[in-house]
């Protein structure tokens, strides 16, 4: 892997995927993108020196023109479904774009003797906790397609390692949350369901109110804990992996996340605080499938790739959030 080299994104114009991409574009590496825009934003790949290549992973004939035309030295994969409802009630969709058609991407690679893999894995293969924070060695036992689609992949990047001498990470995030701090790009899914740009849409009146999802968990004010990982910390963490894994360090499955976990209800009254709005709340019914707490132990990240979360405060992800929702996603609702 050199800088002579060009490592193609999959999903690049997603969220997470355009954050990294920028990451990489600013430490010198050349990039090319591979996105079908199903999800993702061709306005979200900002840097002109990135090739943009509209396209579905699952299409070998894509691959193979892509992987002759360009040197390709790694390649990483975010472009998966990540709606955890709807993998309940179309599963179908969810083991084709998940699985099969990373199958599809894998041989590729091998065809084209390509070998590094960063791979986009979640904290929803771990299923329900048994303990808390969970550690890398937690049973993963997922509890809805989604999250066994992601773990079915981690299995096949195994055995392909073992056999074929892929070397591979799998990074499991926690809750991805934040937006560039130059404001420039950020999270836009359609739908939203994810519980920042919801709390920020309902602090700037495009969204009527926010819908607690359950106050009665077991946990100190009743409402749900999840650890906020900032897309920023999230993309760094992708660069770390990809120079580990060139430099010959083995294959790797780690957590990335802060180890700091939040409530429902903190969250909302910090983002009072940083908007300066109030924001209209109603309490609702719990939502099928939501653990009561999720938080990373972060050890192993540290350890493997010196990388541990640079925005631990809460304040500063929801700052960076609400001056995306201010600034170029205005347009978008
Ligand atoms: N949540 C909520 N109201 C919403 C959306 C989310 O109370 O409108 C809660 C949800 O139950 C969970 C937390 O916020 O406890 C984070 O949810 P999100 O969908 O952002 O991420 P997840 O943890 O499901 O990956």
């Amino acid at each position: 892997m050199t800088h002579e080299q060009s490592i193609l994104v999959v999903g690049g114009a997603g969220y997470i995927g355009s954050h990294t991409v920028r990451q990489l574009v600013d430490s010198g590496q050349k990039v090319v993108v591979l996105d079908n825009l199903v999800y993702g934003h061709r306005e979200a790949i900002v840097d002109e020196s990135v090739v943009f290549v509209e396209g579905d992973l699952g299409d070998r004939a894509v691959l193979d023109r892509v992987f002759t035309q360009h040197h390709i030295g790694a390649v990483m994969h975010f472009a998966a479904f990540a709606y955890v409802g709807e993998s309940v009630t179309e599963p179908a969709k969810y083991y084709q774009n998940n699985l099969a058609a990373p199958l599809v991407l894998l041989d590729a690679m091998r065809a084209h003797g390509v070998n590094i893999f960063i791979f986009s894995s979640t904290c929803a293969t771990y299923g329900n906790p048994e303990y808390m924070p969970l550690d890398e060695n937690h049973p993963q036992n997922p509890i809805n397609p989604y999250g066994a689609s992601k773990l079915m992949l981690e299995r096949v990047l195994a055995d392909y390692s073992h056999a074929y001498g892929l070397k591979y990470a799998a990074l499991r995030y926690f809750n991805a949350s934040g937006c560039s701090e130059d404001g420039k790009i950020g999270e836009d899914h359609n739908p939203e369901t994810h519980l920042i740009p919801l709390v920020l849409e309902a602090a700037a009146g495009t969204r009527e109110k926010i819908i607690i999802f359950g106050t009665d968990y077991p946990t100190p004010d009743g409402s749900c804990i999840r650890d906020y990982i900032h897309v920023h910390d999230l993309a760094r963490a992708h660069i770390l992996a990809i120079q580990q894994l060139a430099d010959g360090a083995a294959s790797f499955q780690c957590n990335l996340g802060t180890g700091i976990g939040h409530s429902v209800k903190e969250l909302i009254s910090e983002a009072e605080r940083v908007t300066g709005k109030q924001i209209p709340v109603e309490i609702g019914e719990r939502r099928a499938g939501d653990p009561p707490e999720l938080v990373a132990a972060p050890a192993k990240a540290k350890e493997l790739l010196g990388w541990e979360a640079e925005y631990k405060d809460l304040t500063k992800i929801l700052e960076t959030a609400w001056a995306w929702i201010n600034g170029p996603r205005q347009g978008h609702f």
